[in-house]
């Protein structure tokens, strides 16, 4: 064992950790990062399906309500550096961004290496070191700062980042082992689960439908008999259940044994929807009830599907439609209900809920309340937000402040 001593060791090469690196590095601090990988970024390249949905569009102030109830610890940081900065972050370095209908910023290439490449050459500008491969093990806290051990070394720092992500896709290297370095130096660990993560469904009518996805699909959840919230957003039809960013941002609120009744026709008035329908089926005797339903915008394979579920033939004419068969139909149209097997684990889940916990971490710094010179930055600590670009921007915000701090720390 051997001590080598850095200004600044910061664990974890992901966005947080990178961005940290290369803004306090831009400023002359000698920053070591240790990566588990023999790359950086693994997570960051699979971001928005490798295209990399950066940030989201908008006033920053709107981001607080995309993080639950923990966007107010987050204001700091985006405020200090929101979304218009880290676009022109990344225009200044030549990749431009382009935005969606839907607000989501993304790079103009569309490819998450473009922004991985543009964090890797700001940090070799900037005089980072990079060591891949290295996994850190434990961290101690020394006399006049940290001990950072590894494999084969043990590194002495004056500050120290932690930015080593929560625990889904364990795959990239996001294991929870910050959580157990920030756990020994003293921290709370709020209870972690997955968050952004698809719904698994219990006897599934959809499977053949898998692929089928909705713009603006309102749903209502309920719990013992109860409705306890409804939610309108994008939905796909998986193999096994339901995702897409309507589902995702909501399955916080989800547990197994929930039902979730999906409207195919909106958020209508059942009974004007009811009526609607039944006026348009007596006026039609010799139209086929699918020629009817597929009127209402909805997916003619889903309403194939339906009709089989509700007991209607395909080419079954209005006339013949029972009335049994009619009051299915719409029951199934209005509110077709799903029962919530189970929540996908973190296996799935694009984010990690709980983490570092918040009371122990100054939002204006990111520096520990605890240990002076310890930092947070990224998932690790106890945010998650909403799909659209909001948790990448708090991995870059909340690693900026971290630099900024740092700097003023070191003088
Ligand atoms: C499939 C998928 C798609 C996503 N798409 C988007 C999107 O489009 N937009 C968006 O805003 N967010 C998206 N996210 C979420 C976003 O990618 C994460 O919130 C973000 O990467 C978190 O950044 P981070 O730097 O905090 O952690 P991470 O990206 O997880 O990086 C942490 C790094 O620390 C390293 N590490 C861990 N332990 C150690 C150790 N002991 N020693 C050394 N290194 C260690 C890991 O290997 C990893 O490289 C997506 C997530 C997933 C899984």
């Amino acid at each position: 064992m051997r001590g080598i001593t850095a200004q600044i060791i910061i664990i974890g090469a992901g966005p947080a950790g990178l961005f940290c690196a290369a803004n306090a590095g831009a400023a002359g601090k000698k920053i070591v990062i240790f990566e588990k990988n023999p790359v950086p970024g693994k997570k960051l390249l699979l971001a928005g399906s490798g295209q990399c949905n950066i940030t989201h569009d908008g006033p920053v102030r709107e981001f607080l309500t995309h993080y639950g109830d923990k966007g107010p610890f987050l204001k700091p940081a985006l405020m200090n550096f929101p979304n218009t900065a880290l676009i022109s972050f990344f225009q200044e370095r030549g990749l431009e961004m382009v935005t969606t209908k839907a607000g989501k910023v993304f790079p103009a290439t569309l490819k998450s290496t473009d922004v991985l490449h543009t964090l890797e050459t700001e940090c070799a500008t900037n005089n980072v070191t990079l060591h891949y491969n290295e996994p850190v093990l434990n961290v101690r806290q020394s006399a006049d700062g940290f001990f950072v051990e590894t494999r084969n070394t043990i590194y002495c720092g004056k500050l120290l980042v932690i930015a080593t992500g929560g625990t889904s896709y364990p795959g990239t290297g996001a294991t929870g082992d910050g959580y157990r370095f920030a756990s020994s130096l003293g921290h709370t660990i709020e209870e972690t689960s997955p968050a952004l993560a698809p719904v698994i469904v219990d006897g599934y009518p959809f499977a053949d439908l898998a692929g089928i996805s909705f713009d603006s699909l309102h749903f209502s959840l309920w719990r013992l008999g109860k409705k306890i919230g409804s939610h309108t957003g994008d939905l796909l039809f998986t193999h096994q259940g339901l995702s897409g960013p309507g589902i995702l941002d909501y399955s916080r609120f989800i547990r197994p044994g929930d039902t979730i009744r999906l409207s195919f026709v909106g958020p209508v008035q059942g009974e004007v929807f009811a009526k609607g329908l039944s006026e348009k089926i007596a006026a039609h005797p010799v139209s086929n009830v699918k020629t009817i339903v597929l009127q209402y915008k909805v997916p003619e394979r889903l309403v194939t599907g339906l009709l089989q579920l509700s007991g209607i033939p395909e080419d079954l004419t209005c006339a013949h439609l029972s009335k049994i068969q009619r009051n299915t139909l719409i029951a199934n149209l209005l509110e077709f209900p799903i029962r919530v097997g189970k929540i996908g684990g973190f296996n799935e889940a694009m984010v990690t809920r709980g983490g570092v916990s918040l009371q122990e971490i100054d939002p204006k710094t990111m520096e520990s309340r605890l240990v002076p010179g310890l930092y947070f930055a990224g998932e690790i600590i106890d945010i998650d937000g909403d799909t659209g670009g909001y948790n990448l921007q708090a991995a870059f915000s909340t690693g900026y402040l971290a630099a900024k701090a740092i700097i003023g720390k070191c003088g």
